[in-house]
């Protein structure tokens, strides 16, 4: 009888120490769960901006991936059917002439998209309007390829924009494409003097 009473206190300190390890584990729990959470909403946030750019002339594409946080940027670059056409059969080399695209792409850690801006109003912008296979049939039945180039170089000039001469010209240029290349390409009447002045 004497040990009873020891023996139920062991009992309850033993519960009470059950209890409070259980509760040690609770909070333990439920701060990694908030702290999981936390990082999650941090993670899934825009983190960076994901910018696709092509070369008027050649069509190679670049994605550049700037930081929202330090703004840093890197690019990665990714050969087209177009990019590798124009290096074996026009030019080994050239000094690309990069447009961006209208719409930049918001993304998280993750590397998910969550939400695009576009601006319209960006230099070269009508060059998108051309496929990679579309600008090596123009290419091929242009009047010279430097021509060509010269004209692709010329869309992408600031003033091109500017004087809405890029869509009249690609549209033109999807025309004659559409015509089965009949004849030789001719430029927009109201474009001519615009492209004298430009396209060189
Ligand atoms: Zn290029």
């Amino acid at each position: 009888m004497t040990l009873s009473a020891p023996t139920q206190v062991d009992s309850r300190d033993t519960q009470e120490n059950h209890a409070g390890h259980r509760n040690k584990i609770l909070v333990v729990a439920a701060t990694s769960l908030g702290i999981v959470f936390i990082t999650h909403l941090f993670l899934s946030g825009h983190a960076a901006n994901r910018l696709h750019q092509t070369c008027a002339i050649c069509r190679l594409n670049r994605v550049d991936y700037t930081s929202t946080i330090t703004g840093r940027t890197r690019s990665r670059v990714a050969e087209t059917s177009c990019s590798a056409w124009y290096r074996e059969k026009s030019e080994d080399q050239h000094d690309h002439v990069w447009v961006r695209s209208p719409t930049v792409g918001l993304v998280n850690f993750y590397g998910q998209t969550i939400g695009v801006s576009d601006n319209d109003e960006t230099p070269g912008r009508a060059i998108w309007l051309l496929s990679p296979n579309q600008q090596i049939e123009i290419y091929e039945h242009f009047d010279g390829r430097l021509e060509a180039k010269a004209l692709f170089t010329a869309l992408a000039h600031p003033e091109a924009w500017d004087d809405r001469a890029d869509f009249s010209i690609v549209y033109s240029l999807r025309q004659w494409a559409d015509s089965g290349f009949q004849r030789s390409w001719q430029a927009p009447v109201e474009l001519r003097g615009w492209l004298t002045q430009h396209n060189h």
